[in-house]
């Protein structure tokens, strides 16, 4: 799998610019922000870590969590992404072109990894709800293998697909939703991050949830290798888009909060490798000061990356993690 099937160069360049324009105009709300505490463990104790084109990066003492406060409300962030001109572009250009590429990239291999642990674990399979379900394409795709017998679908934002027998479209935020559920399983795929508030939506799912039933999430995990590496120079380190970075033994903390148990976090991401050397050939950063990396991911061919992207995904030191726990 390779960044530019899912995100096309040109294409990218032209979103980060746009990105760049939306969170520079964003900051006139800025008085309007509110600083926080650390979103996983809730501590105080912290430090600014960097600051990235006027948005400030704390870094958590505790759990080494790294977050952006002061922040924006939800509201704001609704205000946001309303008037987002790189969220319309990627709906209206990005998406439709990679669409193919992201169903055998991302759909397919999310439903086959759920349903593996669906039977590794013995889970259920009347009620599946997606929520953040964002196009709809992993529901349909978990539907249509016929695994599960519904699959509920909550999305606030556009969404792809349309309600059937089998898939039930909400088209709202669960924080609107007053829903009596009782899902085997509740998946969520790169929300959390974006959150003002992780800890208030992470119990509405618990509270969606019955006693026994899983939750299955992924977020970026601050300590892989991709964001170890490019670190503040990394496209997925900005403002206002991801204000939460969590790491794979902060991940539980925030959880264990809410009461979540038997969590278990794996790192299945598949482009850190990929990302890291086309950052090298962007110009972004220089991989020729770390000849070992150098000579591994750029002289040494797609063979060899892969090899070292699986053992990345082994050790859990990917920088996209997959949470799995219970309520
Ligand atoms: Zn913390």
């Amino acid at each position: 799998m390779k960044e530019d099937d899912i995100r096309p160069f040109k294409l990218r360049k032209q979103e980060e610019k746009l990105f760049e324009e939306d969170a520079k105009e964003f900051l006139r709300y800025a008085k309007r922000f509110i600083d926080v505490d650390c979103p996983a463990c809730g501590k105080s104790n912290k430090k600014v870590s960097f600051r990235k084109k006027g948005y400030v990066f704390k870094r958590c003492d505790t759990c080494r969590t790294y977050y952006i406060s002061p922040r924006p409300t939800p509201e704001l962030l609704k205000i946001y992404y309303s008037s987002s001109k790189s969220a319309k572009f990627w709906q209206e250009k990005i998406f439709p072109l990679s669409r193919d590429a992201r169903m055998k990239t991302i759909y397919k291999p999310r439903a086959d990894l759920i349903l593996d642990i669906v039977l590794k674990n013995n889970i259920g399979r009347e009620l599946l709800v997606d929520v953040g379900a964002g196009s709809g394409f992993f529901g349909q795709e978990a539907v249509s293998r016929n695994f599960f017998k519904k699959v509920i679908l909550i999305e606030p934002g556009p969404i792809k697909i349309k309600s059937s027998s089998s898939v039930e479209v909400i088209n709202d935020f669960i924080e609107n939703t007053n829903l009596n559920l009782s899902p085997d399983i509740v998946t969520n795929f790169e929300l959390i991050e974006h959150l003002s508030s992780p800890l208030e939506f992470l119990k509405k799912v618990y509270v969606l949830m019955r006693r026994g039933s899983y939750f299955i999430f992924t977020t970026p995990n601050m300590e892989g290798f991709e964001l170890i590496t490019l670190f503040n120079r990394s496209i997925n380190i900005a403002g206002p888009n991801h204000l939460n970075y969590f790491n794979t033994s902060s991940i539980r903390l925030l959880l264990e909060r809410i009461g979540f148990k038997d969590i278990q976090v794996s790192t299945p991401g598949r482009l850190d490798a990929d990302i890291v050397a086309n950052k090298h050939k962007e110009g972004v950063i220089d991989l020729k000061k770390y000849p070992f990396l150098y000579y591994m991911l750029i002289q040494r061919g797609d063979e060899l990356k892969e090899q070292f992207q699986e053992f990345l995904r082994c050790n859990n030191l990917s920088s996209n993690m997959m949470v799995v726990c219970r309520k």
